[in-house]
């Protein structure tokens, strides 16, 4: 069975597609600018050959009509028909409370992803139209929704709700939801792997650091907190979202500066975090390089992002009563060797001790970074979400063959 992921976002699109024989990328890529006449295609195929095509491409529809034609193009595609595309999983960003596990898309379903838009006002409905334009597209070919809040829907009420009126959750969904679910869970029944264990056997701190940034806590492999809330805007320092704060200082800047509420929300996500503090740049990289070269302001972004994270491993070792291991993943938690030290530093009081050499020695690949006298294993582990969506895909289409034949014989 080959299988499309999709990850439709605002103005991009993210696809790849693989051959569930042996889980093979065939191809992937993306399209950029969507909405406009300088779209830009980037195509990977054949261990590492490309193709780049930049067209105008206007909405969502024209853009995986371009995917298909792409898949199957005769110089760079990777398929003869688009009939081999035998299903569409697609990452839906916010399932709410309705959605606990990866779901066959159907009319009903369609509906309650719909609901689900004014929780997740800036993805759902590019989510969405994905979802609708597939249907046009591929008639037939089942598709299914891998949720990102799916996984943390196994928190219990004391971490999910917060402390204000009740009402507030019972009338108006206020909680917390969580999100990079997809990440957490393929890292953390990796580490499974790892450990020669069962998911349900042990305790881990997932880090899911990128440009957005989260951890959670999993017990026998159900997620129990995690630090994004309500929306993407708790928790972790990110790239350019201020995590926790006081909420009281949304207030205070109102009043005192007359800003607007948007103007906060736009300050709150577009502009603080390691940008905001650093006054530089959001890319962490950059960062590292002028706090290396003395830059005291990124110094000071870089310390209270590892503090912040610090903390945040402290509290979930705590609330586990013990870990087995400590998990780094995505674009910061892969790559950057000096986050993960300055995190780890004096954490030996709860049995983290990195070693030096393998820590920096382990940048893009999977690999054990603790020291042999570490109580608790710490593991850079890069993250796939796109073949949990496929494997989610590939099961439920399955399952809903065997009942389609059952029903015919
Ligand atoms: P992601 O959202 O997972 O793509 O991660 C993006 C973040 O990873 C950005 O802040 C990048 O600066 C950071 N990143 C990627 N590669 C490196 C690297 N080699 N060293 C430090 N940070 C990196």
């Amino acid at each position: 069975m080959k299988i499309l992921v999709l990850n439709c976002g605002s103005s991009s699109i993210k696809y790849q597609f693989i051959s569930m024989t042996n889980e093979k990328v065939l191809a992937k890529g993306q399209i950029e600018r969507i909405g406009t006449n300088q779209a830009v295609l980037t195509h990977y195929f054949e261990d590492g050959k490309s193709a780049k095509v930049v067209s105008d491409i206007p909405d969502h529809n024209k853009a995986i009509e371009v995917v298909i034609s792409t898949l199957t193009n005769t110089d760079y595609g990777v398929i003869s028909d688009k009939q081999e595309i035998k299903a569409v999983g697609h990452r839906v960003v916010h399932g709410g409370e309705k959605f606990a596990n990866s779901v066959l898309i159907t009319a009903a379903v369609k509906d309650k992803i719909h609901d689900c838009i004014e929780l997740a006002p800036l993805h759902n409905p590019h989510n969405f139209r994905g979802i609708k334009a597939c249907a046009e597209l591929l008639p037939g070919v089942p598709q299914v929704a891998v949720f990102d809040t799916a996984f943390h829907q196994t928190m219990p009420a004391t971490s999910y709700l917060y402390a204000i009126p009740y009402s507030e959750y019972q009338v108006h969904n206020v909680r917390r939801y969580g999100f990079h679910g997809t990440s957490h869970r393929y890292v953390s029944e990796r580490a499974a792997k790892l450990l020669k264990k069962k998911p349900e056997q042990i305790k881990v701190i997932t880090c899911h650091l990128g440009n957005g940034c989260s951890i959670s806590a999993i017990e026998n492999g159900r997620s129990i907190d995690t630090s994004m809330g309500f929306t993407p805007l708790e928790g972790l320092v990110m790239g350019t979202r201020c995590g926790d704060i006081d909420p009281a200082i949304i207030f205070y800047i109102a009043s005192r500066q007359g800003l607007s509420l948007s103007e906060i929300d736009n300050l709150l996500n577009k502009h603080s975090g390691l940008e905001g503090i650093s006054g530089i740049s959001n890319d962490l990289r950059e960062i590292l390089k002028q706090m290396n070269a003395g830059n005291d302001r990124a110094k000071l972004a870089v310390d209270i992002f590892c503090y912040r994270l610090k903390k945040y491993i402290c509290a979930y070792f705590g609330v586990m009563n013990g870990v087995d291991a400590l998990i780094f993943t995505a674009g910061i938690g892969e790559n950057a060797d000096q986050i993960r030290e300055i995190t780890c530093a004096g954490l030996e009081c709860i049995g983290i001790k990195l070693d030096a050499a393998k820590n920096r020695n382990t940048i893009g690949t999977e690999g054990l970074i603790s020291a042999k006298s570490s109580k608790i294993d710490v593991f850079v582990i890069p993250t796939n979400e796109e073949i949990i969506i496929s494997r989610d895909t590939r099961k439920i289409v399955e399952a809903m063959n065997r009942t389609n034949r059952e029903i015919v014989e």
